[in-house]
């Protein structure tokens, strides 16, 4: 196994520009989709029901089978009558004129394509045309592969190489890459027999399974792909484990609840069990690692100034850091206003002219908490005793970058939150290296945010007006990305003009990320001061930010977020004593199922659920291009036990140093 052996230089050359060099790409090259051909019809019983789009199989006999000449060039048609059992229909077939001389008379055949109703009669076209025995059929279903194109690559003609892969495959035996014990363990195929069976399935595969990618030829390679990716995780967590012990940090009864105290009000359950497990994780030798979630406006901050009041009681310095200026901001104001003032804070972003002062001053360990952006994890950044690493929306970081800011300090906690409530699935994948809290509670006083799906604007001028004379603010949101893209659809300028003529004694507010940190800044600040009204902005007010009088939000284009960013869009509003509602625009139809879930749910995880369902992980993170790990074969919602068995297996050969035994499986019931 290995080269590309037998397949000519321009085939060859049509491969390798779309990336397959070796079979064992060419292996990897699926099926899209399995046709199963035992499904028949006879001439009259398709005459009572055609189905158009659908593929079918016709038996019987090939009769009058002849070219017949066609108008346009280059085109060769040939045509034939199909004798069934019961009535007859039309053939034909373009550019295979071989066919008229090949056909035999008496011969039965399995013709399996598409059938249409033509001007004469019923015609299947451009049919296969299969040599049978009628009465040695093999019962139950006959499937066969359908690929997709590939790069210059015709289905057929991916399908013809994956085939002879295949076959290849069967003579030779494909090194098996995965411990035996687990295969074993979990009652997997090896990985050649799954390649084989995922080719060529076995005629009485069942259909659902196969077409659901459910079978355990699937599950084995699912299995592989997240057992790998699991593994890298558990050696990253044990290298940083192993590598740090430290004494454990004194916290106990008094010292939780004197920090509670800083906070101007009490923790709902679920946060208080949170800090529960923050506190448990101080109190060991080994560094906390962990993961806090929970839907928007569930007070994760709150949880980790607590946190943060642990590490620095303990007389360590803890490091803050949020994806923008914006947010860090904010976080360093809550921050300070609750800190005792004993405690020296910082703020350390790209734009602040101090960098350098502050540098100093975190070094010498003149401040104890630094609330930066991405300039935190720079080299030139030291700390004198860095405690505590807290990061707000792990997910706008990379895991090097973790990695660089924990390593500025020995033995450091770490405590990321999300800003987006994470599928379990996606949880284990992104961050399959951290123990994960979850808080799954509001703090008291909220309502739902009533959410309408609006097809037109009428109602919306009329709810803004309403809005801002009853006494609240609005946030109108467009979907504008930065300049450089060229996104069709208003710009925020046009948006702008249009909402200063219908409203034009409303303050307002515009912000958007071609502004300076400073300028957007200002503006969110006499937003949040009620010096404006109306804050018209691209999703930049996406994360985080809190202004409590807010309660109309307005997303206009609904249909170009994905689920999770509206649900983080809508819990901006909500976040005080006022009724809150939530307006999304959309005038696309298509959109509507989608937009719908939205409208219908409140429930954060739901919704990043059927958003990771329909348009992938990109969409559930806000961000496309998040540079996390993907699957070829595996699909995190599908195979979430595989999942959680890879997870669970690479632990153990981790601590186990490599080997594994086979153990008879466990929960069989998936
Ligand atoms: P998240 O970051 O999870 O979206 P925040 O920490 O920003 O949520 O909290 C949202 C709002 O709720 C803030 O205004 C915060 O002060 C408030 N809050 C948090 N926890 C509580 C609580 N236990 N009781 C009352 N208000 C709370
Ligand atoms: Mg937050």
């Amino acid at each position: 196994m290995g080269e590309l052996a037998g397949v000519g230089p321009v085939r060859r050359a049509q491969l390798e520009a779309a990336g397959v060099s070796k079979i064992g790409h060419l292996l990897a090259l699926l099926p899209s989709r399995y046709e199963d051909r035992s499904r028949t019809a006879t001439a009259d019983e398709l005459e009572s029901s055609v189905q158009e789009d659908e593929p079918i199989g016709v038996l019987g006999t090939l009769e009058n089978v002849r070219p017949v000449p066609v108008r346009r060039r280059g085109m060769r048609l040939v045509q034939g009558t199909v004798v069934t059992a019961s009535g007859s229909l039309k053939a034909l077939w373009f550019n295979r004129p071989y066919l008229a001389k090949q056909v035999k008379a008496n011969q039965h055949y399995r013709l399996f394509g598409k059938v249409r109703r033509g001007r004469s009669g019923l015609e299947i076209l451009n049919s296969s045309v299969e040599a049978i025995d009628e009465d040695a059929l093999p019962e139950g279903p006959d499937w066969v592969p359908v690929y997709g194109r590939l790069g210059e690559l015709s289905p057929g003609q991916v399908a013809k190489l994956a085939q002879a892969a295949a076959e290849r495959l069967a003579a030779e035996t494909v090194p098996e890459n995965l411990p035996p014990g687990l295969l074993s363990r979990h009652d997997l195929p090896p990985l050649g027999e799954s390649l084989l069976r995922l080719h060529r399935p076995d005629a009485g595969q069942d259909a659902e399974s196969l077409h659901e990618g459910r079978t355990p030829f699937h599950a084995r390679l699912a299995y592989g792909e997240f057992l790998r990716q699991q593994l890298e995780l558990a050696r990253r967590r044990q290298t940083l484990e192993s590598a740090s012990r430290r004494s454990p940090l004194v916290v106990d009864g008094h010292l939780v609840s004197r920090v509670e105290n800083w906070l101007p009000f009490e923790l709902t359950g679920a946060q208080r069990r949170v800090v529960g497990e923050v506190a448990a994780d101080l109190r060991r030798e080994r560094p906390m690692w962990r993961l806090v979630q929970g839907d928007v406006g569930c007070g994760k901050t709150a949880v980790s100034l607590v946190a943060l009041g642990m590490a620095l009681e303990n007389g360590f310095q803890v490091a803050f850091m949020a994806p923008t200026e914006l947010l860090a901001e904010q976080h360093a104001k809550t921050l300070s206003e609750h800190l005792p003032a004993q405690y020296r804070l910082a703020v350390l972003t790209g734009s602040r002219t101090d960098a350098q002062e502050v540098r100093s001053a975190v070094a010498a360990g003149d401040v104890d908490v630094v609330v930066g952006t991405h300039a935190l994890f720079q080299e030139s950044v030291r700390f004198a005793k860095l405690g505590l690493v807290v990061i707000d929306e792990q997910h706008r970081f990379g895991v090097g970058q973790r990695e660089k800011l924990v390593g500025k300090g020995e033995a450091v906690d770490l405590l990321v939150m999300t800003a987006t409530p994470i599928p379990r699935s996606l949880a284990l994948t992104l961050y399959g290296d951290l123990d994960v809290s979850v808080i799954d509670e509001l703090p008291p006083g909220r309502s739902a945010v009533s959410t309408r799906v609006l097809t037109d604007k009428s109602e919306v001028s009329a709810a803004i007006r309403a809005e801002i004379e009853d006494g609240g603010q609005v946030y109108y949101v467009v979907p504008f990305i930065e300049s450089s893209d060229e996104v069709a659809g208003r710009s925020i300028e046009e948006a702008e003009a249009e909402l200063s003529e219908h409203h034009p004694h409303v303050r307002m507010a515009v912000v958007h990320g071609r502004l300076d940190a400073a300028e957007r800044d200002l503006r969110m600040q006499r937003f949040k001061n009620a010096e404006s009204d109306l804050l018209l902005a691209t999703t930049v007010i996406e994360v985080g930010v809190d202004v409590a009088n807010a309660s109309l939000m307005v997303i206009e284009s609904a249909e170009r977020f994905g689920l999770s960013q509206l649900h983080q869009l809508r819990g901006r509003v909500g976040r005080g004593s006022r009724r809150s509602q939530c307006l999304a625009l959309s005038e696309v139809e298509s959109s509507r199922e989608r937009l719908e879930i939205f409208e219908r749910s409140s429930d954060g995880f739901a919704i990043a659920e059927a958003d990771l369902e329909r348009r992938g992980p990109g969409d559930v993170l806000g961000t496309r291009q998040s540079g996390q790990p993907w699957f070829r074969f595996a699909n995190p919602v599908r195979d979430l036990v595989w999942l959680t068995r890879a997870r669970e297996d690479a632990r153990e050969l981790i601590e186990a140093g490599g080997s594994v035994a086979s153990r008879p499986s466990r929960d069989r019931r998936e």
